[in-house]
């Protein structure tokens, strides 16, 4: 999945910046190497911030695609049962809408000869 860089991250990708620059400018070696420290904790605290966002667009697309297949299942429960004489009724095809790019037409027929048919809107 491709995603800009939120602020957070590089907010942390530029204080590390910072302190990498600090540390190339800095004589004192003890000093030199408390701002590469501070760097390696920046760089670690954008990587955590992205991989904690990535896992919540991911959580978020699930959920949502999981709403989408409810609703989809819904309308297929409903029209799965006879209007006629109440039984269940058989799936015969399911095909995309010939003019309609979203919407597949679902086909069900009824041993008592009652046939319909509903459109189910696809989600993208
Ligand atoms: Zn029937």
């Amino acid at each position: 999945m491709l995603y800009a860089l939120n602020d957070r991250v590089k907010y942390c990708y530029a204080r590390a910046a910072g302190c990498r620059e600090r540390a190339q400018r800095e004589k004192d070696p003890a000093s030199k190497e408390t701002w590469h420290k501070m760097e390696d904790r920046w760089l670690r605290l954008a990587l955590s911030v992205e991989l904690t966002e990535s896992i919540s667009d991911f959580h978020s697309e699930v959920r949502s695609f999981l709403e989408k297949r409810n609703v989809e299942l819904n309308v297929l429960k409903r029209a799965a049962v006879c209007p006629s004489c109440g039984n269940r009724m058989r799936l015969i095809s399911s095909e995309p809408h010939e003019r309609v790019g979203n919407v597949d037409l679902y086909c069900f027929v009824c041993d008592c000869g009652h046939s319909t048919e509903t459109y189910v809107r696809r989600e993208s």
